[in-house]
C-alpha cells in the first residue's frame, strides 16, 4: 500500500462511515478471519461496520469472535442489499474480482461506496478505488495486520482481532508450511499471540473438531484417489451420492485435496466434488514447486487462485470432467516432471 492510499484511507476513516466488509463466496479461514479482524478494528474506532458474506461458512469457523453478527446474503438478502446500497465504504477482502461473490456481484457494481480491496490473489481486477494487493503475502489476514500497522494502530490490535487474524494466517499457510510463509509471517503470528491470540485453542477449534461422518467421507475420498505416477499427479473424486451417504456438511471436504501432495513424488493434487444443486463439479487444485495451478485452473476450469492453490469448476458430469482433466495432463508432462 503506498503512502497516498494510506493517507486517503486515513482521511476516509477519520469521519463516521457506513462500512460493509465482504469476503468471497464459500469463505474459508482467511476470508472470515480477515473480514472479522477488520470488523473489530473498525468497530473499535467507532465506525458502523457490517460483514456481509455471500453465503454460509463452515462450522469450524463459527467460534470466531463476533461471527454471530455476520449477515448472510443468501439468507438475509433484503437487509444485505440495503446495507450495500447505503454503504459509504465497501471493503472487499481475500478475492480478486467481483465474480468471486457470485449473486452479490450486481449489488456491489451498483453501489456508490468507495471500494477498498485487500487481497493476495493473482491478477486483481480494477474495480477498487484503493487497492492493497500483494500476491507475495501468505494471507489476507497478514495484510489486514499490515493495514492496521500502516494506519499507525498496531497497539489497537486486541485479543479479538488477534484471534481472527491468527486463524486466517494459520489456515492459508497450511499451518505455517506453505512457501508463502516468511519470517515476517512468523513475526506477525508471534505478535498476535502476544496480543492475545490463543494459538493452541485456535488450532484445536479449526482442525480437531472432526465428526465420525467427516472421517468416513475422508476414507471414501482416499479410497477414490487415482494416482498417475507418470504425471506426478493424484486426484480424488466425490460424487453427490457419496457426500449424501456420509452426511456431508459444509466444510467437511476442506483439506482433503492436500492428501495427494503427501505422497512421495506427487506435485499436483486435485479434488473434484459433485454439486448436484448447483449443477457443477467444484474443483480444488494444489501443487508443490513451480507448476502453476492458477494458470491451469484459469485456462481449463473457469477458475484461478495462487500458484500452488487454486479452484475452479466444470459444467460437465463428474466422469466427463475427470476424463477431460486426464486428457489435459499430457500437455503438461514436462512441467509436471520438472
Ligand atoms: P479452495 O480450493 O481452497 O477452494 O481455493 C484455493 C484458492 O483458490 C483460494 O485462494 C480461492 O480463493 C481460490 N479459488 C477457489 N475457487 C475459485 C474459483 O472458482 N475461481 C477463482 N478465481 N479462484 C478460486
Ligand atoms: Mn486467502
Amino acid at each position: 500500500m503506498n503512502l497516498k492510499d494510506i493517507e486517503a484511507t486515513e482521511a476516509l476513516l477519520s469521519s463516521p462511515q457506513k462500512i460493509v466488509i465482504v469476503p468471497h463466496k464459500n469463505p474459508d479461514g482467511d476470508a472470515i478471519g480477515s473480514t472479522m479482524g477488520l470488523y473489530h478494528y473498525l468497530k473499535n474506532r467507532g465506525q458502523d461496520a457490517t460483514v456481509i458474506s455471500p453465503n454460509d461458512y463452515p462450522k469450524f469457523l463459527k467460534w470466531i469472535p463476533g461471527n454471530e453478527h455476520i449477515v448472510n446474503f443468501e439468507k438475509d438478502s433484503n437487509h444485505a442489499k440495503q446495507l450495500i446500497a447505503e454503504a459509504t465504504i465497501i471493503f472487499t477482502l481475500d478475492f480478486n474480482h467481483l465474480g468471486r461473490i457470485d449473486q452479490m456481484q450486481p449489488y456491489l457494481q451498483e453501489a456508490k461506496a468507495t471500494f477498498i480491496m485487500i487481497d493476495h490473489h493473482q491478477a486483481p481486477g480494477d474495480y477498487a478505488d484503493i487497492m492493497y494487493s500483494d500476491v507475495s503475502m501468505s494471507s489476507t489476514c497478514e495484510m489486514v495486520y499490515n493495514f492496521i500497522e500502516f494506519l499507525g494502530h498496531r497497539d489497537q490490535i486486541n485479543a479479538d482481532i488477534a484471534n481472527c487474524l491468527y486463524t486466517g494466517i494459520m489456515t492459508d499457510t497450511g499451518s505455517f508450511k506453505f512457501l508463502s510463509t516468511t519470517s515476517r509471517t512468523h513475526r506477525v503470528a508471534a505478535d498476535l499471540i502476544d496480543k492475545g491470540a490463543n494459538n493452541t485453542l485456535i488450532h484445536n477449534k479449526v482442525f480437531d473438531t472432526n465428526t465420525p461422518s467427516r472421517l468416513h467421507l475422508l476414507g471414501c475420498a482416499l479410497k477414490n484417489m487415482v494416482i498417475m505416477e507418470d504425471y506426478h499427479t493424484a486426484f480424488i473424486t466425490l460424487s453427490q451420492e457419496e457426500l449424501d451417504s456420509n452426511n456431508y456438511k459444509k466444510g467437511d471436504t476442506e483439506g482433503f485435496v492436500n492428501y495427494g501432495l503427501t505422497l512421495d513424488g506427487i506435485c499436483f493434487a486435485v479434488i473434484f466434488i459433485e454439486n448436484k444443486e448447483d449443477g457443477i463439479i467444484k474443483i480444488s487444485f494444489r501443487s508443490e514447486g513451480d507448476f502453476s495451478v492458477n494458470e491451469f485452473a484459469k485456462k481449463h476450469f473457469q477458475g484461478g487462485g495462487h500458484t500452488n492453490a487454486a479452484g475452479g469448476k466444470s459444467d460437465m458430469p463428474l466422469e466427463e470432467t475427470t476424463a477431460y482433466f486426464v486428457s489435459l495432463l499430457e500437455n503438461y508432462k514436462e512441467q509436471l516432471n520438472a
